[in-house]
């Protein structure tokens, strides 16, 4: 039978946690930590992102700052606005909603934001940190799917994790974090070739490539574990939609255990966002 890795229960237990240590916060310095959360334009997805952002961050005692910025601002304005914020001491940390508008480089904000508040972990001093194995604030993502992961692999050491993706936000990261921990990482992407091979060796998959099914049963060992990051939107015939992964998820009954899409990473995508944000607001009041 298939094994599903409960993500979204995982995710609830966590958040129960940064709810008492938000608490703590609170009665220690007066204030709740807090959250600047920046939306640029008007993108369906991302509002519906950051309403969930904010919705968890009510839920825990997190205070969130919403700044719901025009798609016409200029980027000069948005560099303004993460300057006040890096300087305000009420700011614990801060998220920048990707994707921008198209005439503001992504890279000149992330890289604006003071990497104590970068709760994203995608600042390159974090990044730095994150590859030499110094702590630091690391991206949401891969910082749930490790969390996932341990709940079914005791001792990840010597496994052979191969990872599909290699962007910045997910891919990379989940590959220094598995490798931090002594696994031997193969990191694939669109140009590698032979990979059902490649991913027939693996003790661990992760698969962030966001295609939907691209991870077939055939394509992963019995008793190895299966970590489905990907999000994608497929059309059912009657005209409705759903979300699928990126594995086939009815031919995965020999896998060790399976994160199912939707209810896997996604919830502990957000729960570590807060985590982070208290991780954040700790260290900065050290
Ligand atoms: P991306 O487009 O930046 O990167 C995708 C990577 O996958 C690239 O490195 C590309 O080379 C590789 N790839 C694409 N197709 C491939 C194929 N057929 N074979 C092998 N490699 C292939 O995407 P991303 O931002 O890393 O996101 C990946 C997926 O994860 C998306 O579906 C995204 O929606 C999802 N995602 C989920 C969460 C979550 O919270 N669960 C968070 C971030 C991203």
């Amino acid at each position: 039978m298939l094994r599903t890795i409960p993500g979204k229960q995982i995710a609830e237990g966590l958040s129960e946690e940064v709810a008492r240590e938000a608490a703590r916060f609170l009665a220690e310095t007066g204030r709740a930590p807090a959250l600047a959360v920046v939306l640029v334009g008007a993108n369906p997805a991302s509002e519906i992102y950051v309403r969930r952002k904010i919705a968890q961050c009510r839920k825990t005692g997190i205070a969130s700052i919403e700044y719901r910025l025009d798609g016409a601002t200029s980027q000069a304005d948005l560099l303004a606005l993460i300057a006040r914020l890096n300087a305000d001491p009420s700011v614990d940390g801060i998220l920048v909603q990707l994707p921008l508008p198209g005439h503001i480089a992504a890279t000149r904000v992330l890289d604006a934001i003071t990497p104590g508040k970068d709760v994203d972990g995608f600042h390159p001093v974090n990044v730095g940190r994150l590859s030499t194995g110094t702590d630091g604030l690391v991206p949401c993502t891969p910082l749930g799917c490790m969390m996932l992961i341990d709940t079914v692999i005791d001792d990840l050491r010597g496994k052979h994790a191969v990872v599909i993706g290699k962007s910045n936000i997910v891919g990379k990261p989940i590959a220094m974090l598995l490798l931090e921990r002594e696994c031997t990482v193969t990191v694939t992407h669109i140009a590698t070739q032979g990979l059902p091979d490649i991913a027939r060796k693996a003790d661990l998959i992760v698969a962030a490539a966001g295609s939907p099914g691209l991870v077939r049963g055939d394509w992963v060992k019995p008793g190895a574990v299966v970590i489905d990051v990907g999000i994608n939107r497929i059309e059912n015939a009657d005209g409705t939609s759903k979300i699928v992964g990126d594995c086939a998820i009815g031919e995965m009954e020999h896998a060790a255990a399976v994160t199912p899409v939707p209810g896997g990473v996604g919830p502990m995508t957000i729960a570590c966002l807060l985590a982070n944000t208290i991780k954040a607001a700790r260290s900065l009041h050290s």
